[in-house]
Parts: C-alpha cells; structure tokens; sequence
C-alpha cells in the first residue's frame, strides 16, 4: 500500500500551538506530514529562513511522523508533487480563513489535482495567528499560552 502523505504548508514566523495543533491532528490521519516553511523572497520576516526551519524542528521533535522541509517561494502544487503527497492539510478559523483558502484550493487541485483538506481550528486558538502574537509581544503582553517555550524566549531575546 502506498504512503499517505500530506504537507501542511505555511511561513510560520513564528510557529505557534494553533499551527502545532493541526499538525498533530493532521499526523493522525495520514502516514507522513511534511510541514513546508514557505518563503516569499519578497517579504520581510522577524525569523529569516533558517530560523523558522530550525524552530518548527524543535518544536514539532517530539511528534512522530513529521519532517520540516524549507519549500521556497514556488507553487505549492508543485511542491507536492516533487514530494509525492496528494494532500495538503490547512486549518480554518473563520470564515475569513475559508473565502482566501478556497479559491487556492480549487485551483491546487486544477493544476496537479492535490486535494486540501480543511481541519477547522481548535476553539482556544481561532484567535491566534503569528501576526498579532508578534504584536502582542512587541507591546509586552503575555502570549506564554500560546507558543511553545522555544519561540517564546527567542521572541524575548530578539526584542
Ligand atoms: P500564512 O500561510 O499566511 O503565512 P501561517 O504560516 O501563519 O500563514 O499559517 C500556515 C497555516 O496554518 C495557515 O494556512 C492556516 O491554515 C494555519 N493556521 C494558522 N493559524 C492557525 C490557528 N490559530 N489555528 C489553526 N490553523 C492555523
């Protein structure tokens, strides 16, 4: 029988539990889960490349069935393909999430047929994104219940 094989693509700058929430659910459903560190080489990030890499590597260790792959700034469909995985694992927080997502998907499954399967985010982390936790942090508001310890003391030592 053939490996399932899923990626749950993302920038993760930083990775945060809402991300390591549906990567845990998404190894329950398939053999292997490549988690790809997207780069827009375009884009200014508070961790370069390496850095979000080597976080979500740490990070995501103790899970099994998992690895961290940089995929750069090309078609993700593509990428799956390279890879040989025919699904690609999001989670959705809102309606919000769903309208930008469903479109990609429709045209994912156009260019190579890649499925996306959807996992609707966990309650505690619908509010959660790396954009407002980087906010937060930078004003000095506590978000300890949402990363994992890791992220938390680089986002302290690169404030
Ligand atoms: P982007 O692709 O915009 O850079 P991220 O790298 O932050 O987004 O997130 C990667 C993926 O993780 C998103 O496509 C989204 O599906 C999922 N995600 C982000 N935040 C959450 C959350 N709080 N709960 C569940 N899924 C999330």
């Amino acid at each position: 029988m053939s490996m399932r094989r899923a990626v749950c693509p993302g920038s993760f700058d930083p990775i945060h539990k809402g991300h390591i929430e549906i990567i845990a659910r998404a190894t329950a459903l398939f053999d292997e889960v490549i988690v790809a560190v997207s780069t827009n080489y375009a884009k200014k990030y508070r961790f370069d490349e390496d850095e979000r890499i080597g976080i979500a590597r740490q990070t995501l260790s103790s899970l099994a069935g998992i690895t961290v792959q940089p995929m750069g700034d090309g078609l993700l469909a593509e990428y799956c393909r390279e890879v040989g995985a025919n699904a690609i694992v999001k989670g959705l927080r809102n309606a919000t999430d769903y309208q930008y997502e469903a479109p990609m998907a429709a045209m994912n499954r156009h260019l190579t047929g890649v499925e996306t399967v959807f996992l609707l985010a966990d309650n505690q982390y619908t509010h959660v994104s790396s954009t407002l936790i980087k906010e937060v942090h930078s004003l000095g508001g506590d978000i300890a219940d949402y990363v994992p310890r890791a992220v938390l003391s680089r986002l302290n030592s690169s404030r």
